[in-house]
């Protein structure tokens, strides 16, 4: 009876032909084609019931189709601060400051006198009061704007002093010694790649010298024959010391004993830190620059400083970030292995019987954004069959693992607790072995 000629489903348009709609057609390049044939089968099932009549089936999936805006994706590849996947994950304490300061806030206005004031303050005076040993605090855009501001406005046709063992390039080709040329001030390169002594640093110190810059090695490491010269020696040599610690550690991690922290590192003499946001501190993009009041205010009253300004989500998301510390990046950092362990298993367990050959692994997760090489930290991951790599990263809910030798992995290290079925649902959306 139900497939007659006169069958209203016999009405309903052919996937082809709405896909062929140029709207539809576009948004399958954006959005990828699974997702809108997703959406063209809701609006076909919604002719099939009667809610929609047969020519409104187009425009009804136009109007479903996703806002433009980044996927939300599960990060399951072990790595902490994945830059690819937008380094740290926001606290629920940075995103509801986030969405409050979306609308008109106190930005740059003191409400009692009515007149305007620091813009952002909040997160300069949370800076401030967790890293005492700061004179005086500035936020910009992010660790490389603070670089460029320095380098600026305390070395603009002059020479900034530096190891050959530290000119870095941060990653997707962009390099420190050209970050900091494109400022105007010359590089004065000393010593070797792995070994630059204080006496290199001396010989090279004259008039023309701006400040000397002692970068991070965060995404690399130097061993056997090394030597390189503590910022405490480097404050002893009477000009200014200016030091990126990359990670943006406002005070030691016992976890991470070779991440230079702000409090540390101004303590042993610099003159100013600079550190990003996003990575350990994890807290929004943001380049944060911490030292001396003359230094910063001179900083802050460049005219580059305008063209560096921090947005308000951004300088909410910091305030919220510096006052309540626990953030999912630390929560990530620290996690039990055991309690790894116990999830991953839970998480095969109620995958079912079914030949998805998933197992339980042991696995190592990294640190990641350019940070702490050499830290392993021991986690535990679900392994399966590499064919699942595709579908789980294109599919309804990305899920991001890493394939090793012939395996998805799925580390839960950095997976929130509470998406553990999320991960199971995705788990089972890819048709299994027959
Ligand atoms: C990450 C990093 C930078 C760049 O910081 P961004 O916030 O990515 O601009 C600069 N220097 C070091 C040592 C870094 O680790």
């Amino acid at each position: 009876m139900g497939d007659g000629p006169t069958d209203p489903r016999r009405r309903v348009p052919r996937t082809d032909t709405l896909l062929a709609d140029p709207r539809l057609a576009a948004a399958s390049a954006t959005f990828g084609r699974d997702r809108v044939k997703a959406v063209v089968a809701r609006a076909q099932e919604r002719v099939r019931r009667g809610e929609l009549r047969p020519d409104e089936a187009r425009d009804a999936a136009v109007a479903a189709l996703p806002a433009p805006g980044p996927r939300v994706v599960l990060n399951a590849t072990g790595v902490v601060l994945h830059t690819n996947l937008g380094r740290a994950p926001l606290s629920a304490a940075a995103v509801a400051a986030v969405v409050a300061a979306a609308g008109h806030t106190d930005v740059e206005l003191d409400l009692t006198t009515g007149r305007r004031a620091r813009r952002g303050r909040d997160a300069l005076d949370a800076l401030a009061a967790a890293v005492p040993d700061a004179g005086a605090v500035h936020v910009v855009n992010n660790g490389a704007a603070a670089l460029v501001l320095a380098a600026t406005a305390l070395a603009a046709g002059r020479e900034i002093v530096v190891s050959r063992g530290e000119l870095v390039e941060i990653g997707d080709g962009f390099r420190l010694p050209d970050l900091l040329e494109s400022t105007g001030a010359r590089l004065r390169e000393v010593g070797t790649t792995n070994r630059t002594t204080l006496a290199d640093y001396a010989a090279a110190l004259g008039p023309q010298t701006g400040f000397v810059l002692k970068v991070h090695p965060s995404n690399f490491q130097v061993t056997g024959f090394t030597s390189a010269t503590p910022v405490r020696q480097l404050a002893t040599l009477g000009v200014p010391v200016v030091a990126d610690i990359g990670s943006g550690l406002l005070t030691a991690d016992p976890l991470l004993p070779d991440e230079p922290d702000a409090a540390t590192t101004l303590r042993a003499g610099a003159a100013l830190v600079t550190a990003s946001g996003d990575k350990l501190l994890g807290g929004p993009q943001a380049g944060l620059l911490l030292g001396d009041v003359d230094l910063v205010a001179k900083l802050r009253r460049h005219p580059l400083a305008r063209a560096l300004r921090v947005d308000k989500l951004t300088l909410a998301a910091l305030a919220a970030t510096v006052h309540q510390p626990d953030t999912p990046t630390r929560a990530a950092l620290h996690a039990d292995p055991g309690a790894l362990r116990n999830r991953v298993e839970r998480l095969r367990d109620r995958l079912g019987a079914d030949g998805r050959k998933a197992e339980v692994v042991p696995a190592v997760a990294v640190v990641g954004g350019g940070g702490a090489p050499g830290v392993e930290l021991d986690s535990w991951a679900l392994s399966l069959p590499e064919r699942y790599a595709g579908p789980l990263r294109t599919g309804e809910q990305p899920v991001l693992g890493r394939v090793v030798r012939g395996r998805l992995l799925l580390d839960l290290r950095c997976v929130p607790a509470e998406a553990d079925e999320v991960v199971r649902a995705a788990v089972l959306r890819v048709p299994g072995d027959d």
